[in-house]
């Protein structure tokens, strides 16, 4: 059987959160025993907004390849590797930046979204405003045929595939036009009910220990109308709530049930929240503490996917020069 190819790149901007785990890195660590896998941790498109500030992007960089290993990813079956490692990558971009019209990059829904979010930075620059071309090579580079996406990078998927579409019609037909993989992203919200978010202040880190899980889950926002323990809940504006539908799916509306009904205090549904969390994420907090302790272990785990990963790259870039006639 033929397995398809996946590209899937995160940047490291930020230390993993539960949401990023839930969010990406649990499909990850299911989709490498269907595909054949490619997994990025894409250093430059973390440049594109935060060029000014870069001390901490080593680091970054380290916490995410130890996050993804923690948590399962295996490197015996994805190619896991840093993209400023593969310099194919950026001679794709180049290459491709010859036949991209600029309003192509203009009209990506989330370029003029974030020069209005993030105001305060200057990211008026060439390298920001060809991010999603960037994108489209790391994509392009291995020929990956799938593409995990939720639903607002969808423009970023169709831009990869119209400037594949415009290669092929232009030179020769070798870059195939991916597929999004459309991943359904389970809602969880930062503790104080607001989107999970590092600049809020109000996450988990996906590493978290067990008493750091037990203190943010004591810090999370309840049914704000609840005063005593009988009093009938609403989950609906729960915090805690909102958890119990990523970690026990199968037995949240019973929970649902007892809040309505004034049968569980907050009290005690935090406490099965807390030992919940720590179950699922207490393995993979263990695992990480085992692997920071072998730095080497990881360094060579990123050197031999580049190694993987420049090995296709390369091939893919002959054929394109060889297209293009360079
Ligand atoms: Fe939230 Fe649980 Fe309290 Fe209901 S009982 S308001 S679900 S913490």
């Amino acid at each position: 059987m033929v397995r398809g190819r996946v590209l899937n790149g995160m940047r490291p901007t930020n230390k993993l959160h539960l949401g990023n785990y839930f969010g990406s890195v649990v499909n990850m660590v299911a989709l490498q025993d269907e595909y054949e896998c490619f997994y990025a941790i894409v250093d430059w498109h973390a440049l594109t907004t935060g060029y000014e500030n870069t001390e901490e992007l080593q680091d970054n960089i380290l916490d995410i390849a130890i996050d993804w290993l923690s948590a399962g990813v295996d490197p015996k079956k994805a190619v896991i590797f840093i993209q400023s490692h593969v310099k194919e990558h950026a001679e794709l971009h180049l290459l491709l930046s010859m036949i991209t019209p600029l309003g192509w990059l203009e009209r990506v829904p989330t370029y003029k979204e974030q020069l209005r979010e993030l105001k305060e930075r200057n990211i008026h620059t060439y390298g920001f405003l060809g991010y999603p071309l960037l994108m489209a090579a790391d994509i392009l580079a291995y020929k990956a045929d799938t593409v995990p996406v939720g639903e607002d990078q969808l423009p970023h998927l169709e831009f990869a595939r119209e400037v594949a579409r415009r290669f092929n019609h232009l030179y020769k037909p070798i870059l195939p036009e991916p597929q999004a993989k459309l991943t359904k992203v389970p809602l969880l919200p930062g503790i104080d009910g607001r989107k999970m978010s590092k600049s809020y202040g109000n996450h988990i880190p996906m590493s978290a220990s067990p008493d750091l899980i037990r203190e943010k889950v004591q810090q999370m926002v309840t049914d704000p109308a609840r005063i005593r323990k009988d009093d009938p809940g609403h989950p609906e504006v729960c915090t805690i709530a909102a958890f119990y539908k990523v970690f026990l799916p199968e037995g949240v509306d019973e929970v649902f049930d007892q809040c309505r009904a004034g049968e569980i205090g907050c009290v005690a549904c935090k406490k099965r929240l807390t030992e919940l969390i720590i179950g699922r994420m207490e393995p993979i907090y263990k695992k990480r503490q085992e692997l920071e302790k072998r730095p080497d272990y990881i360094r060579d785990v990123l050197k031999e996917g580049a190694a993987q990963a420049r090995e296709v790259a390369a091939k893919t870039l002959e054929e394109v020069r060889q297209a293009m006639n360079v």
